[in-house]
């Protein structure tokens, strides 16, 4: 029979207080545990193996001692459903994406007892997807100029006099239906309307200033 290094309840308690009681998928972050019924508790969280609790399990790693294998360590946080998917789905949930995944649950419970809240990209990585050329070229007016946030929509034919503040300008000929991506920009709130004088400007804000220069 094969010898299985299972997690002791001290040590599931200590893995699943550390993420806060919220599974560690940070596409999920789904609260483990909360009221049910008038008096009960439900809990749907999980304290998964990063390695595997036994050999021929997912990512087992023979180069661990049995404690380790059953250390608070090697444990991750996360709802029945997420525990399932990175069993089954091993190639997209290699050991150093649990491990990464931990960390940063740990840290998001860490700065959120004290009030801090760490604020997740996601929603411009689809929008980048929606229109990656136009936020392509964004992202290079931004590395070679990092504190110009005003970007013009123009047409090559125009001449503009411009003014003391420097901007990105933006060509109708090099994007199609640019003012409609732009108000979808501005839904995501990338970008602000500060049109005047008949001239469509927009003002990058801040949180996607922050996006563009993340490394990628
Ligand atoms: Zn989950």
């Amino acid at each position: 029979m094969i010898s299985r290094d299972n997690f002791r309840q001290p040590t599931i308690r200590q893995i699943s207080q550390r993420a806060g009681y919220r599974c560690s998928n940070p596409a999920c972050l789904r609260p483990t545990i909360g009221p049910d019924g008038s008096d009960d508790v439900a809990s749907i969280g999980v304290a998964a193996h990063i390695t595997a609790a036994a050999e021929g399990g997912p990512r087992f790693d023979p180069a661990l001692t049995n404690e380790e294998r059953a250390a608070a360590e090697n444990g991750i946080w996360l709802c029945q459903t997420c525990s399932r998917l990175v069993d089954v789905d091993l190639s997209s949930h290699p050991t150093e994406q649990l491990r990464e995944w931990k960390t940063l649950a740990e840290m998001r419970a860490y700065l959120g007892l004290r009030g801090f809240t760490i604020a997740v990209s996601r929603t411009f990585e689809r929008l980048e997807k929606m229109i990656p050329a136009l936020i392509s070229e964004m992202r290079n007016d931004v590395v070679k100029s990092p504190f110009t946030r005003e970007i013009i929509a123009f047409s090559k034919g125009w001449s503009y006099g411009g003014g003391v503040r420097s901007y990105f300008t933006l060509y109708f000929e090099e994007h199609d239906d640019l003012l409609s991506k732009l108000r979808i920009m501005e839904n995501y709130g990338a970008l602000i309307d500060i049109k005047y004088n008949d001239i469509d400007r927009y003002e990058l804000t801040e949180d996607f200033v922050e996006y563009l220069l993340l490394p990628v």
